[in-house]
This record gives C-alpha cells, sequence and structure tokens, in this order.
C-alpha cells in the first residue's frame, strides 16, 4: 500500500479521550467533514471535522489562523455555508488540511488549545448538505443487485449483456437531495393498469422502497471535453457518504421503459452528513479482480493502481423501525448488511467512464453506486430484494411483515470500515421516515 501516510498510523491516539473510543468511530485517523450549526440556533452553517464526539469549527478554527501554506488556503475556503469550494482546490490542499489537522489533534499537540478552543459537541449540532449539488448521477454496479432485480423483471435474462462491459448511470435529480433526518412524503403516481389496455392506477405508491447505496463526492472536476483518465481519477474523489436511494417500484415499472427512471426516483434522496475523504480510506483498499470467465475491463477503465487497490472494504448495514416497533420501545431491526467491496466496478472506474465522452464534472457533483447488495439473501439491500419482487413477506422481530415500507416506517443506513490494528471508521448514518402522501 503506497499511498499510506502518517496520518494513517494506527498507533496515533489524540488528547481528546472520546477520540481513542473505538465505539464513537471517529478517531484522529479519520477526520471526515460536515456542514454543521448548532441545533436550532441561527448561526450560519459552516464545515466541521468530526473528533471523537465533537465537531473541530472549521470556519471558527480559520479565523484564529493555526495553519500555514495549502493547509492555510485550505482552511480560508471552510468560513462558507458548503464545501464546495475547498472540493475545488484538490488533492494537495486536501492532503494538506488533513496534516494539519491531524498533528494538532494528536496526544501532545501545541496545537491543543488553539482546537479545544472551536469545538462543538456533535450532541449539540444540526447538518445540512455538505455541498452545494449541482448534479446527481446515480450508478448501477453491484451484479447482485443487477442479478436479483432482473430475475424479478425478466427471469429468461436477468442480466444485460452491456453490464459486464461498463458502468450502468443514470442522472438523478440534485434538487430533492437531502440531509439525513429529513422525512420523505410518499410519492404519488401513476402505475401500470391491472390488465393491458385499462387505465393506469394512479395514487399513493404501494410499493415505496429504499436502496443502501455509496455515493462520492467528486472534488476538483474537468473541462468539458477532456476525459479524466483512470491514472487521474482518484484525486477526483473528494470522499464518500451514506446514500438511500429512495424508489417507487409501481411506479418504476412503469414508467421506466424506454428512458430509464424518472419519478419513481426523483421526489428524495437521503445521504448521511458525514464525507470520509478517500485518503482516510487508503488503508481500506483491496484488489480489484474478474472471474476468468469474465470479461476484462477495456483498457480505458484498467490500470495498476486498480488492479492492486480499486476496491474499498466498507461494511454496510440497513436497519427499520415502525411506529409499532418505537412506541414499544424495540430497538432498530436490522434488515440486511453487506459492503462496498462486492461492487463490480471501482469508483475511479465509474469517474473516469462519466467522463470518457468529455462530460465535465464539477466540484461538489454526487455521484451514488446503486444499491450495493452482496451475493448472499441476506445482503440485499432493498425491499424489492429481500421480497423477492413482493412474493415473500420479511419478518420483522417484534410480529410485524413488510413487503415495501409503511408511512411511519424509518430506514437508517450505516457503514464503518474495520480491519484488525486498525482504529475503527465510523460513516455515521442516513436515515429517513416515511410520512403519509398529500
Ligand atoms: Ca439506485
Amino acid at each position: 500500500m503506497t499511498n499510506l501516510n502518517e496520518t494513517h498510523d494506527p498507533s496515533l491516539k489524540s488528547w481528546l479521550a472520546s477520540a481513542n473510543e473505538p465505539s464513537i468511530g471517529f478517531p484522529v485517523q479519520h477526520l471526515p467533514f460536515a456542514v454543521f450549526r448548532r441545533t436550532a440556533s441561527r448561526e450560519p452553517f459552516r464545515p466541521g471535522v468530526a473528533l471523537g464526539d465533537q465537531i473541530i469549527d472549521l470556519a471558527q478554527l480559520a479565523s484564529l489562523k493555526p495553519f500555514s501554506g495549502l493547509a492555510a488556503e485550505a482552511l480560508n475556503t471552510c468560513n462558507a455555508p458548503t464545501l464546495n469550494a475547498l472540493m475545488a482546490l484538490g488533492q494537495s490542499h486536501w492532503s494538506a488540511l488533513r496534516l494539519a489537522l491531524s498533528r494538532g489533534a494528536r496526544d501532545h499537540s501545541p496545537s491543543q488549545a488553539t482546537l479545544e478552543q472551536v469545538l462543538v459537541p456533535q450532541a449539540q449540532a444540526e447538518y445540512s448538505l455538505p455541498a452545494q449539488i449541482r448534479d446527481y448521477t446515480d450508478f448501477y454496479i453491484s451484479i447482485h443487485h443487477a442479478t436479483a432485480g432482473g430475475k424479478i423483471s425478466r427471469p429468461d435474462a436477468p442480466l444485460l449483456p452491456n453490464f459486464k462491459w461498463l458502468p450502468i448511470g443514470y442522472h438523478g435529480r440534485a434538487s430533492s437531495v437531502v440531509i439525513s433526518g429529513h422525512a420523505v412524503v410518499r410519492p404519488v403516481g401513476q402505475s401500470r393498469p391491472a390488465q393491458s389496455g385499462q387505465m393506469p392506477r394512479f395514487g399513493p405508491s404501494q410499493r415505496l422502497d429504499f436502496e443502501l447505496e455509496m455515493a462520492m463526492f467528486v472534488g476538483r472536476g474537468n473541462a468539458q471535453g477532456k476525459r479524466i483518465t483512470i491514472d487521474e481519477a482518484d484525486q477526483h474523489i473528494f470522499g464518500l457518504c451514506i446514500l438511500n436511494d429512495w424508489s417507487a417500484r409501481d411506479i418504476q415499472a412503469w414508467e421506466v421503459q424506454p428512458l430509464g427512471p424518472f419519478l419513481a426516483k426523483s421526489f428524495a434522496t437521503t445521504i448521511s452528513p458525514w464525507i470520509v475523504t478517500r485518503e482516510a480510506l487508503e488503508p481500506f483498499r483491496l484488489p480489484f479482480s474478474r472471474p476468468d470467465s469474465d470479461p476484462q475491463p477495456l483498457p480505458y477503465l484498467m490500470n495498476e493502481s486498480v488492479k492492486q487497490g480499486g476496491v474499498y472494504d466498507i461494511g454496510l448495514k440497513a436497519l427499520i423501525s415502525t411506529d409499532h416497533s418505537r412506541a414499544a420501545q424495540h430497538a432498530p431491526a436490522l434488515l440486511a448488511h453487506s459492503n462496498l467491496c462486492h461492487a463490480y466496478w471501482t469508483l475511479s472506474q465509474l469517474i473516469t467512464h462519466h467522463t470518457v465522452n468529455g462530460c465535465n464534472l464539477q466540484p461538489g457533483d454526487l455521484i451514488g453506486t446503486g444499491t450495493m447488495s452482496g451475493p448472499h439473501p441476506d445482503q440485499a439491500l432493498s425491499f424489492n430484494e429481500l421480497s423477492v419482487g413482493a412474493t415473500q413477506a420479511v419478518k420483522l422481530p417484534w410480529g410485524q411483515e413488510r413487503m415495501f415500507l409503511e408511512d411511519g416506517d424509518e430506514i437508517t443506513l450505516q457503514a464503518e470500515c474495520v480491519k484488525p490494528g486498525y482504529p475503527r471508521l465510523s460513516f455515521g448514518q442516513a436515515t429517513g421516515k416515511i410520512l403519509p402522501a398529500v
């Protein structure tokens, strides 16, 4: 692993005790970004970095001018309600700021007193979208999700022939991306007539679903007409968050052909507040390989870096609570778990493929991976797969059953990096509760 540096040293500890607590998951090796303010205050939203159970207020830190060089330039962009300006600076600046924050947050740092002045407890914070998201693309890179979904709609040919040659994606809706905690109103729309020739059904979706995905925030963009090569792709990824692509399966089934998803997806997409930088994930990279029976990626999508470490080992979990379970004080139930390592394509391949036609990415663009289901039935990260197209009810531990989401249901998505000998990195969570249609 050649991209490790002193910020990844697993032996580093912080002067802040909660940063050294594995259950909290925000150690000094982590340093993810969010945009926050004190809950229900009139303060401006501004960038912060998680450390233990606290947030380092980067806007306030910038006013103290503790850093020099590239780190100071990077910190100076943080007096803003979004991270777009920081994202636009590029990897050298992000790395310099990470190194400066890491050195300041370590045990025996001479900057301890400075950083202590700008800490805000996470328990007192609320979050906004971390960037102005001008474009949102959603990919479809789990072969297990694609095959399971395909079996339901096309039992004879579940996987379409293009899947193994290119990362399938579509243009999502940026305006309806919301931060964790926002309620989601059940969408209304058309769905397929009961018999062909009849009128379509119209009303609240009866097959409302979640999809557990990871997403990337684009850092530095590219000029229109200029491709991002596979060698350059990693440097354009600012970081990752959790994404819930809420999906109305009945609306989707009726509208999806021939141009792809539209109103079945565009009503809401929930993301987690913390962006975990790509640099923080370096210790969790794994080699990329394809079965011998599958085609190898075309040369524009392969290089040595992809081969050696294109895959990220990030554990994923989906949990549910209902009106009933919360009233009875049951803990949320685990629906499924999986890992980003099951992706058929790498994150760098998505960036390169997205721009191969000259399409320009911009700082703050959001790029979803698609539902990250794994190979086993309990690794299915949507109700459509868990209920096998609404043919097998999912039993919840408190006695209720679900084919799809009902009003009052709340989905919580979590992600974490766990590896022996290295501190645990938490991604936090993305939650959303379903409100009745209006
Ligand atoms: Ca999706």
